[in-house]
């Protein structure tokens, strides 16, 4: 089975608005909120391409009933650790012809004895799962080594972990003895974690990128690149996914749909070759559907076969 983490779940809330008017009211037709935070959206795609999944992370108060409703809507397993404080919503206002304007709420700040029992719920799920995504950001009150901790853990249990998070709690992932085995950071982030600002368009200067001696012990490095597909580092090889042009509706969650096609390809044990088309595929058709960590499995085959691999 896939484990997915999410620490700090959301209730994503969605208001089309013609344009968004400041210091006055704006009447929303129709709403839409989905179970939300990466995890869940990596959850959705695994769940949407038939493999077992199971969610889990701190779930709390009325908001966490109605997210833990959705997912059995949805047919999603889930096995949360329950806080006392409420989950929280992040709002995302469209306006404006593609415009983009998000009120994202922190959400409950964990205690130090809910974050220690989360590790032993954690452990227990470890027994039943093969491999592991944790997506996103901490919630407030987890130390910054909080990953590192469950990826500490996973290992003791040769359990394989891919991690999607950025900044300190990344950083703190890369110098543990510990390692996730697959990281997907974006242009940014690698800047970030280099020091230095990285060109994403020059695939010779960032397959030099990849060997820094900060990703020593990471067998996969995945660099997402948009329209541009991806570049990827895997051991001692390096590509370059190389995707068709296509309509884009919605890209918001093409990332968390990316993991969740790198983590099917490697759970089942494909080759690099597909398990790089599984995930161009999945982040592809992510774009094209207007709802986010959403796929249409029925397109799935003729998108993969669109895909093209290149080594470098
Ligand atoms: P992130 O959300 O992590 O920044 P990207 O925007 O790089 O991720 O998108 C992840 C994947 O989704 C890409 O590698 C690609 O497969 C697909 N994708 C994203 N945007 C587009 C696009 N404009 N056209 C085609 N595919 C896209």
């Amino acid at each position: 089975m896939i484990l997915t983490v999410t620490l700090n779940p959301s209730i994503d809330v969605s208001y089309p608005l013609e344009h968004l008017k400041i210091d006055t009211v704006n009447r929303v037709k129709t709403v839409r909120k989905t179970a939300g935070g990466k995890g869940l959206n990596v959850s959705r795609v695994i769940h949407m391409l038939n493999h077992e999944i199971t969610a889990t992370g701190f779930i709390g108060g009325y908001f966490g009933k109605w997210l833990e409703n959705q997912l059995d809507r949805d047919g999603i397993d889930h096995d949360f650790f329950p806080i006392d404080a409420e989950t929280r919503s992040s709002i995302a206002m469209l306006h404006d012809g593609g415009e983009q304007t998000e009120i994202l709420e922190a959400g409950p700040t964990i205690a130090a004895e809910d974050a220690e029992k989360f590790l032993s719920h954690f452990d227990s799920l470890l027994d039943k799962s093969d491999l592991i995504t944790i997506s996103g950001s901490m919630p407030q009150g987890l130390p910054a080594d909080y990953y590192t901790q469950m990826i500490a853990h996973a290992g003791q249990k040769n359990v394989k972990v891919l991690l999607d998070t950025s900044g300190a709690t990344l950083k703190s992932a890369l110098e543990a003895p510990v390692k996730p085995l697959l990281i997907k950071p974006n242009e940014e982030e690698l800047g970030g974690l280099l020091n230095r600002d990285v060109d994403k368009t020059d695939y010779t200067a960032l397959k030099h990128d990849l060997m820094d001696p900060i990703f020593d012990g990471v067998d996969w490095i995945v660099v997402s690149l948009g329209a541009a597909g991806a570049f990827v580092k895997h051991l001692d090889k390096f590509y370059h996914a190389a995707i068709p042009k296509i309509k884009v509706i919605n890209p918001v969650g093409s990332g968390d749909s990316t993991l969740a096609g790198l983590a099917m390809g490697i759970h089942d044990g494909k080759s690099d070759e597909d398990i790089m088309k599984t995930a161009m595929t999945t982040g592809m058709l992510n774009t094209m559907e207007a709802e986010t960590g959403f796929v249409n499995p029925a397109k799935f085959d003729e998108y993969f076969a669109k895909v093209t691999i290149e080594s470098y």
